[in-house]
């Protein structure tokens, strides 16, 4: 293997229908292309045929593919880093493997960074997901961008490209529970966002579930600002002035009219407000301490198995 310009890194996780497709066009984009490249593929602890089908690609292009396999699912993110720490080139560039994201929009990205820019984004132009689902990201890019000044029109489109000091930046950050492209985002000093065609998954199924979505953003928020504690305290302030001049008031109330028992089911309704408001305090706090909790305990974050690559000679 030459040293390569362009490193293409790609998580896999149960994606054996796709690979062949995704091998063939990768191939013939960056052949056409001319630059000199690597493809890192990430084999994330898959069960399916994915191992072999990664080692025979690798058998038939050991100049230009490089397997990694995990010893377990460890997670998207956990495998683009793994890929992260190998890359031998100059610009990197992250894409799934099921094929939604379309290699032949890598040129694209490469020149952007050509013309100075070290971070890539990108845009899916008419994405192909449910009207609910592109709802729900638009409130979801909102907070975010509130919440963490993090600004991206599109946090969920993989197909990225960076330049090297970014990622090194990325890999040097021991974090558990990371979210990369909002991470580089905060390394990058010239970002900028391009539109790229995005298409339906071409065969297996999305692995993330609602509820993996809604933890990737609790990560977004508590990994990226301490906006939600600070909310949290100014709310506590406010409840509390208002709690006591409502206190005041009533014991005037008690001395100069007597007891009284009316508008009891409205003051449960407040208490249960406040009770549900108490306990979800503690889960932001308890987010923050998972936090803490997962990286003093220091554990490796992924695990390799094998690798099967070649050196630069
Ligand atoms: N992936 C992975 N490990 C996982 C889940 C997913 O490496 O635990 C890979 C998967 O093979 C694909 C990419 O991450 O290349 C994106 O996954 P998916 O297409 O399921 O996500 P979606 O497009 O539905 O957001
Ligand atoms: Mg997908």
């Amino acid at each position: 293997m030459i040293k390569p310009y362009l490193s293409v890194v790609v998580p896999v996780y149960n994606e054996a229908d796709n690979l062949e497709n995704l091998y063939s066009r990768l191939i013939s984009v960056l052949d056409k292309y001319g630059k000199s490249y690597e493809i890192i593929l990430i084999n994330d602890g898959s069960r399916d045929t994915t191992e072999a089908i990664l080692n025979d690609l690798y058998q038939r292009r050991p100049d230009h593919i490089r397997v990694v396999h995990f010893n377990g699912n460890f997670g998207q993110h956990m495998a683009i880093i793994a890929g992260f720490e190998r890359v031998r080139g100059d610009i990197i560039i992250t894409l799934d493997a099921d094929l939604q994201n379309p290699p032949e929009e890598i040129p694209k990205l490469v020149e952007a960074i050509e013309t100075g820019h070290d971070y890539v984004g990108s845009i899916r132009k008419n994405r192909q997901d449910t009207w609910f689902r592109r709802q729900a990201s638009r409130l979801n890019n909102l907070i975010r961008a509130r919440i963490t000044g993090i600004v991206m029109t599109d946090q969920g489109c993989m197909l990225r490209a960076y330049k090297r000091h970014v990622i090194d930046a990325v890999v040097a950050s021991r974090e558990s529970s990371i979210y990369i492209p909002a991470l580089a985002y905060s390394y990058a000093s010239h970002p900028i966002e391009i539109e790229v065609e995005h298409h339906a998954r071409a065969a297996g199924e999305s692995k993330y579930s609602l509820y993996k979505l809604l933890r990737l953003n609790f990560d977004l928020m508590t990994g990226f600002s301490l906006v939600p504690l600070q909310l949290f305290t100014i709310f506590g302030i406010v409840v509390s002035l208002l709690s006591t001049l409502f206190v005041v008031y009533l014991f005037f109330r008690r001395i100069f009219i007597g007891p009284e028992a009316e508008g009891m089911f409205t003051l449960f309704a407040i208490v249960y407000f406040l009770f549900g408001v108490t306990l979800m305090g503690l889960g932001i706090v308890g987010e923050y301490i998972g936090r803490i909790y997962k990286d003093v305990r220091q554990r490796p974050f992924f695990i390799v198995r094998e690798t099967k690559e070649k050196e630069i000679s």
